[in-house]
Order: C-alpha cells, then structure tokens, then sequence
C-alpha cells in the first residue's frame, strides 16, 4: 500500500520509505492511501478471540501487502506479548488498561511494533548500523529505548533533559545498556528537540551515517494503536455490552485518538469518540470556534499532554475532509485543569477504589461529565499511576505499591553521556 502526505505536494511512498523518513518532505504526515473495512465475520466472531488474533487482521489490513503474512504475523504477536484488559470502574464506566506492557504506558504499543518493523526492513536490505534518535520528555524515551532494545543493526539515542524528568522515568532508558544509549543534554526538552531537528537537516551527517528517527508521528508507531480498540470492543461484546460505546481518550498529539478514529473507518461499532485534555485545549477550541490556534504549552500535572499543537490534528482534519461539522460528528472535546484532575483522582479513589493517573482522570471524568445513560463510556488509562508516583501519592495520601517492572529498571545503574546543547558536540560524538 501507499502512504500519501496530508500536505499533497511530496509523491506517494512504500510503507518502508514512510517508516524510515517518518516526515514527508513536504512536512506533512503520511496516510494509508485506503483504509479498508474490516468483514462483518470478523465482527461476529470478535469476543472470542484473544488480543493477538484481533490485532493481526487489523495490522494486515495496513500491512499485508508489503510484508509477508507469516513474518508480519510473528511482529504482531511479538508486539502484543502483554493484555490490555477493560476493567469496569462504575456504572456503565469501563477502564482500557493500557499499562501492562514493558514501561507501564499505552506507547508501548507502538514503539514495539516499529522497532520489529524496522528491524525487519534493515534485515531484508542487509543494512547495519541505523541510527534511531529520538528526544523525550520522559515517557516516549523509554517506550522506544525498550522497543529497540537488543534489536539487531540499530543503535538508539535518547536525548533527554537534564534534571528535568524524573528518577523512575530516567532510569526506564538509562540502565538498558546494549544498543541504548542516553545522552543528557544541559538544556530543555525543547533544547533535546531541536538538536535531533539538527541532526536531520544536516548533510554531512545524513551522508556518513544511517540516521532515522522514532517519532510518535511515525506511521509504525501510530497506527498498531488501533488494535485495542478493536480488543476493548471485543471484551464488552463477550459481555454483551458492546452497543453504544463511547471512547473516551487522553489526548496530547493525538495519536491515540486519531488511531481509534481510523479503527472506526475500517468498521469498529462505536458511537462516538471523546478527546479529553488538560489545560492545553488547543483542539477543545476548535471544536466550538472552528479556529485552530496553536500556542506554546502550559505545563500540567497530566505532563505527557502538555502540547500547544498537536501534530496528528492535520491527520483528523485529513480523515473528515477538513470540516468541522464532520468532525463534531464524531468527535467532542473536555478539558480539565490540575485542580480538577486532582479533585477526579482523590474522588474516584475515594468512591470506587480505583486510582486513576493524572492522564486518564480526564478520560475517565470527561465520561462522568458526558456519557448517556444508554451508553456505554470506555476510558483509556494510557499509564499506571506509579509513573507519576509523587503527584498521585500527594493527591490521595496513602502510598503506592510500585510495580516489580518499574523497581527492576530503579535497581539498575545508570549510564549516560553527559552533553551540552550545541549541535557540534553530538554530531561529532555520533561521527566518533
Ligand atoms: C503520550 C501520552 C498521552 C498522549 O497521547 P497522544 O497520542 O499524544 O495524544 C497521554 N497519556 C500518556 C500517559 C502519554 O504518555
């Protein structure tokens, strides 16, 4: 299949050239040039079928012209080695647990899946030594250092902020060792951004070496998401509770979402999607203004949503032929600022014992705030709350058992390489 940019003025791409270049030229992001309906027996026989199942004809659906089925069968099953169960909370409020995998977050998903793919295309060309940069904030650092890790001919740089995430989001990426290398930039995440920017612009650099990037705007990454919305639906459908279901998801880039909007387009029964955010409500404005205002973010206690301008919102305008009306259709905004999240974790907490993280407390309340009595609402709980272990702690007061995975990583040493935030200095370290 071919991926097209939703910017129109760069030529159609192989599924292979869209995953390595991860950006058009033209800068906008690629698309499926088809998004194919899944059959109504696929459908009928949902509920029985494990997550593996259920994820392999969604990923041929994308895929299964450019790799061969078995092959593409082992990355899905490989991939998908974790559950991501619905958990009921309340009512007729259901929790998709998206914290099961390696690094306790939804992004997991797509980062091991692309790091297979990747892998695969590097094995097929017989090229070695490809480079994966990638800078992070914290979360997406450590899903794709343990995508990658061991995975053969790539090395991968996190370029990570100095002091600025914390100890358990460090030591995710700091103590992998093998092909994982972190370097800790003297700056900003803006600072980590804009030196992997550099680094791609720069010829002498993309001459000597094999440079990619994993970004979360990168095909591979974003659209394996779809599978568990197919696999939620499943799991209520069992129940028989699969009418009506309201999807309800923390958003920041909207990857997430746009990956369950697509899953809809390839025929997943649902009735509606919800794009919960915290104070940056960017896509909430335009929702009820028609106007797409960028601005800088503003820093929340719900971090991995702190973005000023989403980058998959030119994906959603592409998939509704840019009107709004189309959109609304489908898709209505919430937004909530800390004090309120706060207020939504003790409270749940408190109610039903379940704890929320600050991320999907927006998902969760933006069901309380909207959901009909004749729907059913499914939240994404996109990370364990040990993740944000001090926040959450210092919102319900009582402590928080950490997961034996998150202890394991705190136990290992850290190794890291210590940089300033001149370009000069990394492209002569990724030159020596
Ligand atoms: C990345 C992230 C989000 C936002 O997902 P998008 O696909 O960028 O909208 C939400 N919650 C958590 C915990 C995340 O890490």
């Amino acid at each position: 299949m071919k991926y097209y940019s939703t910017n129109g003025e760069a030529p159609d791409v192989t599924l292979q050239e869209a995953v390595v270049k991860g950006l058009a030229p033209d800068k906008g992001l690629f698309m499926p040039e088809t998004i194919k309906l899944l059959s109504a027996s696929f459908f009928e026989n949902i509920g029985s079928l494990s997550f593996q199942e259920i994820a392999y004809p969604v990923a041929d659906a994308f895929f299964g012209d450019d790799i061969e089925k078995d092959t593409l069968k082992g990355i899905v099953y490989d991939t998908l080695d974790f559950d991501t169960p619905v958990v009921h909370v309340t009512d007729n409020i259901y929790s998709l647990e998206l914290f099961h995998g390696p690094t306790l977050a939804f992004k997991d998903v797509g980062a091991r899946f692309m790091a297979r793919l990747l892998g695969y295309f590097i094995r097929r060309q017989g090229q070695k030594d490809v480079k994966v940069l990638v800078a992070t904030s914290g979360d997406t650092g450590s899903a794709v250092a343990n995508g990658f890790l061991g995975v053969e001919g790539i090395r991968v740089y996190v370029l990570y902020p100095k002091g600025k995430v914390s100890r358990i989001q460090e030591s995710q990426f700091t103590t992998l060792g093998q092909n994982i290398t972190a370097i800790e930039v003297d700056g900003t995440f803006d600072d980590c951004q804009a030196l992997v920017k550099a680094a791609f612009l720069d010829k002498e650099l993309n001459s000597r070496l094999n440079l990619t990037s994993a970004n979360s705007i990168n095909v591979a990454r974003f659209l394996p998401q779809a599978f568990y919305y197919f696999y939620a639906y499943a799991q209520l459908a069992k129940q028989g509770k699969a009418d009506n279901i309201v999807f309800s998801v923390p958003s920041g880039n909207f990857g997430n979402i746009t990956a369950g909007l697509i899953a809809k387009r390839m025929g997943l029964p649902v009735r509606r999607f919800i794009a919960a955010n915290n104070s940056n409500d960017i896509f909430y404005e335009y929702l009820q203004t028609g106007e797409y205002s960028p601005r800088p973010s503003v820093q929340t206690i719900a971090n991995a949503m702190d973005v000023g301008d989403p980058s998959n919102f030119v994906r959603i305008l592409d998939l509704y032929g840019k009107s709004l009306n189309e959109i609304k259709k489908d898709i209505s905004g919430e937004w909530y600022n800390d004090e309120s999240i706060k207020n939504t974790v003790k409270k749940t907490y408190a109610e039903t014992g379940y704890l929320l993280d600050p991320h999907g407390a927006c998902g969760y309340q933006a069901l309380k705030d909207n959901l009909k009595p004749n729907e059913t609402g499914i939240f994404l709980e996109t990370a364990h709350p040990a993740k944000f272990l001090e926040a959450v702690e210092g919102i319900v007061n009582v402590k928080i058992p950490v997961p034996e995975k998150l202890q394991e990583f705190m136990k290992g040493e850290k190794q890291s390489i210590s940089m300033g935030k001149d370009f000069d200095g990394l492209k002569e370290y990724l030159l020596s």
